[in-house]
């Protein structure tokens, strides 16, 4: 399980090696996704709180990204966490995101991306629960729910 102590090493030391990668140009990229899922994923946007259609979900499934379609998060690791974003307590695998120290705003924050393209996701904090202590608040826009099915228990 990561805890914070693993988030600022990844994000001092180097992030773990995805299992593969995306890369497209902006052009692309603009070309694939909506206005506001662009402008949040590939210009480090962020939604309004309580404005993404995933935040009150908790139906079973896997939450992937929205450029990519890379796995970053599941159903069990997601929590309500009162802030108008999706929370999660941990990764769906240590791999799948990426952890870079954010100073915009004159705050210090580790910005979390998807280690397979570079999507911009939203920040992770160390005020979560027990017991990774972890909150990783995420903006719905940059993922899709893929819902669990019977075929896949
Ligand atoms: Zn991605």
């Amino acid at each position: 399980m990561l805890t914070w102590k693993d988030v600022i090493n990844f994000s001092v030391k180097g992030n773990p090696t995805p299992d593969r990668r995306v890369e497209k140009t902006n052009d692309e990229w603009y070309k694939l996704l909506t206005p506001e899922q662009f402008r949040i994923t590939r210009q480090k946007g962020t939604e309004r709180p309580h404005s993404g259609a995933l935040c009150s979900i908790h139906d079973a499934g896997k939450y992937n990204c929205i450029c990519c379609d890379a796995p970053l998060f599941d159903s069990t690791i997601k929590f309500s966490s009162g802030t108008g974003w999706p929370s999660f307590t941990q990764p769906i695998k240590e791999n799948a995101i990426k952890y870079e120290r954010d100073t915009a705003f004159g705050m210090v924050r580790v910005e979390v991306m998807c280690n397979t393209c570079d999507a911009h996701l939203g920040h992770v904090f160390p005020d979560g629960p027990e017991p990774s202590g972890l909150r990783y608040c995420i903006n719905s826009e940059s993922m899709q729910l893929e819902k669990e099915t019977a075929n896949d228990k």
